[in-house]
């Protein structure tokens, strides 16, 4: 098995582009770590790295706790899988996945029988003989998969392994790979735009823009809890509501948030209000989901916001309420709401139920 731990590390391309800038990330043993950004953020460049198949410009490249810089790629112990799976089209299943045993010279009889394993455990031992012409985009993708682990890799690294295939076997695939890595325990890296993806896989998500590494944790963590505001509103479906606020704390009793139009008034004995009171006077970015957010009756007092229904957007299993409160719109999540939820137009009353850590920067940053 294998630690994968990135120290300062650095890349420049000869044109100038800073493609990667000073990335500190460890990888623990077993762990199924997702790389999460947009396009062109440096996912790519920092497992190309790990891989071997880029130098650093500087900074350290560790493996199981040793330099690994100069190290070439085929004595690293690790597989990769691509996005663009390619296979040997006239080769059948079951020689695209042993290729890797016959390039190491292992018989033909260990061979078949790895073989065989390796292709049970991912479901396609039926098709064996088939070329790949003659299977499925999941299929195939099952094949490149099994041709990377069947020489037991210490690190498995995927770069979008998922994105050329259809939505409905994404999130079959998805399950499997991620129960098949921590069934075999090797350490995982997995690179991804997708933040679906990065959120139901993950043991730690890290999520980068620009080159720099903008925050690591659990996918709960950095759900809930964002290091920085672009990691606030990049994550999450409907996005974070962002809101500027002046904060003023009133004799010890309560704090108000003052949101322009609008005051949210905190009991003092309330966490949100710790979170929040040593910025008296200044102005922070809240940020409330719209999940956290609950509808009460127009009458009710306290930590409420009043606001005007704009629309309601139904999704199926839940609809989303977009409410001007004054000039500023927000979403809200209108799964709970009671059974007489005004209709557009209407006046309805919200209670926010989260508000968020003080986050630096402006709602401007926001992506
Ligand atoms: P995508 O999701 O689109 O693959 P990514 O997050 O993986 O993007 P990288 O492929 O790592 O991003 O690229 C990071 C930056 O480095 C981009 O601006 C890209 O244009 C640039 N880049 C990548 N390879 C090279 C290269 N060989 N020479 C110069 N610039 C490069």
């Amino acid at each position: 098995m294998t630690t994968v731990a990135l120290k300062d590390v650095t890349k420049v391309f000869q044109d100038g582009t800073v493609a990667v800038d000073t990335i500190n990330l460890d990888v623990n043993d077993g762990e199924f770590l997702v790389l999460l950004g947009p396009s062109g953020c440096g996912k790519s460049t920092v497992l190309r790295m790990v891989a071997g198949l880029e130098d650093p410009t500087t900074g350290a490249v560790m493996l199981d706790g040793e330099l690994a810089n100069d190290l070439p790629p085929r004595e690293r112990k690790i597989a990769m899988v691509f996005q663009d799976f390619a296979l040997y089209p006239h080769m059948t299943v079951g020689d695209n996945i042993g290729f890797p045993l016959r390039l190491a010279g292992v018989e033909p009889t260990p061979r078949g029988e790895r073989i065989q394993d390796v292709a049970s455990a991912l479901g396609i031992g039926d098709v064996l003989g088939r070329k790949p012409s003659q299977l499925s985009g999941g299929q195939r993708q099952r094949v490149a998969m099994g041709r990377a682990i069947v020489r037991r890799p210490g690190l498995f690294l995927m770069d979008e392994p998922l994105s050329n295939l259809d939505s409905g076997l994404r999130a079959e695939l998805r399950a499997e790979i991620s129960g098949l890595t921590r069934e075999l325990g090797v350490t995982t890296i997995y690179v991804t735009h997708d933040q679906a993806e990065a959120l139901t896989m993950a043991d730690r998500v890290a999520i980068m823009r620009k080159g720099v590494l903008q925050d690591v944790g659990t996918p709960t963590q950095v759900y809930g809890r964002p290091a920085t505001l672009y990691v606030a509103a990049f994550l999450g479906s409907p996005r974070m509501n962002l809101l500027e606020a002046s904060v003023y704390v009133h004799l010890d009793r309560y704090v108000a948030l003052n949101l322009g139009e609008q005051s949210l008034y905190l009991p003092w004995d309330d966490i949100r209000s710790r979170a929040v009171a040593h910025y008296h006077g200044e102005r922070i970015v809240v940020g409330m989901r719209a999940e956290a957010l609950t509808p009460v009756a127009p009458d009710t007092v306290g930590d409420v916001l009043q606001g005007r229904i704009r629309y309601l957007e139904h999704h199926g299993h839940e609809s989303l309420a977009f409410l001007d409160i004054g000039a500023t719109a927000i979403m809200v999540d209108e799964m709970g709401a009671p059974a007489e939820t005004p209709e557009n137009g209407q006046r309805g009353l919200r209670r926010f139920g989260q508000v968020m850590q003080r986050l630096t920067g402006r709602t401007s940053d926001a992506p």
